[in-house]
């Protein structure tokens, strides 16, 4: 069912606030106050022209389906409430862009909202199709729909093939996998058949969620590498790719 809501900008602000924040509140249930006055505010700045329904609500973040000014969107928002983000440590505080946030949740999670932005800037710059990145806002991603009709393109693990064709989508994320290391000095760092979007024009990969992507500098990159080459080789192993994981591990890292 779809569910386009229109937000109100303009006029009679604080009240057409009011009203329409509790409408949102009780519709989707998910978002707190101030997501909701960084949404208004954006929808002020004719970031967002319309919010649509969930497309994913996954353990740390919530995604949308908006409309921009001039292409559809997908809005990522962290939830502040949530509790995992232990884990979350581990990727950002050996990560020497962002040694000197404060360690309380609020700003690791907008501190990890950044970081997702700023690793799919350096993907989209080393050739790896990804969301276009737009901006942050807190908690808040806001970057390029991928899909048509405010249909979101299928996952990888949902994506019925032919061996043909996954051995040429195969070759295109090893492909990736190397320009991430080489071009953008990255490691996606939890890649899989759930964080990649086949988009069906093509049968090419679309890779997302790289809030957890990490630099090489990190400690742990290349044990997270070798992960993420396990990951994928275990998904096309089906469809008779065989190759080793440390051979394909040093393929990635060769010059
Ligand atoms: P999570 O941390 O919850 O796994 P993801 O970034 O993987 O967050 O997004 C969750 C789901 O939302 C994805 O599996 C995908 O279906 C959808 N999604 C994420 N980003 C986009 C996008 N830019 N365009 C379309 N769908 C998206
Ligand atoms: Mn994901």
């Amino acid at each position: 069912e779809k569910k386009i809501r229109r937000i109100d900008s303009a006029k009679d602000k604080s009240r057409a606030r009011e009203k329409d924040s509790e409408r949102l509140k009780v519709e989707e249930n998910v978002f707190d106050v101030p997501t909701l006055k960084i949404l208004y505010t954006l929808s002020n700045k004719g970031v967002i022209k319309a919010m649509g329904g969930a497309i994913s609500t996954g353990k740390e973040a919530n995604v949308f389906y908006a409309e921009g000014p001039d292409k559809e969107l997908a809005v990522k928002i962290y939830r502040i409430a949530s509790s995992t983000f232990k884990a979350m440590d581990a990727y950002i505080m050996k990560d020497p862009r962002f040694t000197n946030i404060r360690k309380n949740k609020r700003d690791i999670i907008f501190a990890w909202t950044r970081k997702e932005l700023q690793n799919l800037k350096r993907a989209k710059n080393a050739g790896v199709r990804v969301p276009e990145p737009i901006l942050t806002e807190k908690n808040i991603l806001i970057m390029e729909f991928m899909g048509e009709n405010e249909a979101p393109y299928p996952l990888l693990k949902n994506t019925h093939l032919e061996n043909e064709e996954a051995k040429n989508i195969f070759d295109i994320i090893v492909e990736y996998m190397r320009l991430l290391y080489k071009k953008a000095n990255l490691v996606h760092a939890d890649l899989s058949e759930y964080n990649i979007l086949i988009d069906p024009n093509n049968l090419t990969p679309i890779f997302i969620d790289m809030g957890q992507s990490v630099t090489l500098e990190h400690p742990n990159a290349r044990e997270f590498l070798y992960r993420d080459v396990q990951n994928i080789l275990r998904f096309f192993s089906r469809y008779g790719i065989k190759d080793k994981p440390e051979e394909l591990f040093k393929k990635i890292q060769a010059e």
